[in-house]
């Protein structure tokens, strides 16, 4: 299998991104943020949980994202491969990754880091507001947003950076361009996996 996960602040392109990766390698595309939007479109016991947290731009409990993590790996397993959007990020969420993957045999082939400044981001996040209207992507949820990525994500990096897997890719430029470096590095990191 190859196992990918897309790593970035929020607004570095991981959505567009990633679904392009998804189609490419013939990947089975799990995207946390999505999992979680679902659960409070359907007002479920676990979308209520997280609504307040979500629309106030901060973290799900570890808790939480476990959960939803077990339940939508064992249904990929049969697949070509998985990629993780937006999943892990926060330490604790990464070793316990590493761990069902490793248990299952089929280990993250690489972490890939989406690159980009956070004016840049801060502008990309306020247009895509204005186009998809998304309850967190008001100037305060954003900033919190940042904020949570700087404290509980970047640790992330460094985990995977001291396993091997950590693959930094540039994120400003076109969607073709970015999604090319990515390719070369997913094939890069292929090629090396042990
Ligand atoms: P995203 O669509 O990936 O930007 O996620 C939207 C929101 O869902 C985030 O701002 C968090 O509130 C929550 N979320 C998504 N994935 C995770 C995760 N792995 N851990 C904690 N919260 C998450």
């Amino acid at each position: 299998m190859l196992n990918l996960a897309l790593f970035g602040p929020p607004g570095a392109g991981k959505g567009t991104q990633s679904k392009l990766l998804a189609e490419k390698f013939n990947l089975t595309y799990i995207s946390t943020g999505d999992i979680l939007r679902k659960e409070m479109g359907e007002k479920s016991p676990l979308g209520l949980q997280a609504k307040s947290i979500i629309e106030k731009g901060g973290l799900v409990s570890d808790d939480i994202m476990v959960q939803i993590i077990e339940r939508t790996i064992g249904k990929a397993l049969n697949s070509n491969g998985i990629l993780f959007d937006g999943f892990p990020r926060t330490v604790v969420q990464a070793n316990i990754l590493e761990e069902l993957l490793n248990k299952m045999s089929n280990p993250l082939t690489c972490m890939l880091s989406l690159e980009v400044p956070r004016e840049e981001l801060m502008h990309r996040m306020l247009e895509r507001a204005k186009i998809e209207g998304r309850s967190d992507d008001t100037p305060e949820a954003i900033k919190f947003r940042l904020i949570e990525y700087e404290n509980k994500t970047t640790p992330v990096a460094s985990f995977y950076q001291e396993i091997g897997k950590y693959f930094p890719v540039n994120g400003v430029g076109t969607v073709a361009e970015v999604f090319e470096r990515l390719t070369n590095a997913v094939e890069h990191a292929n090629r090396f996996e042990p």
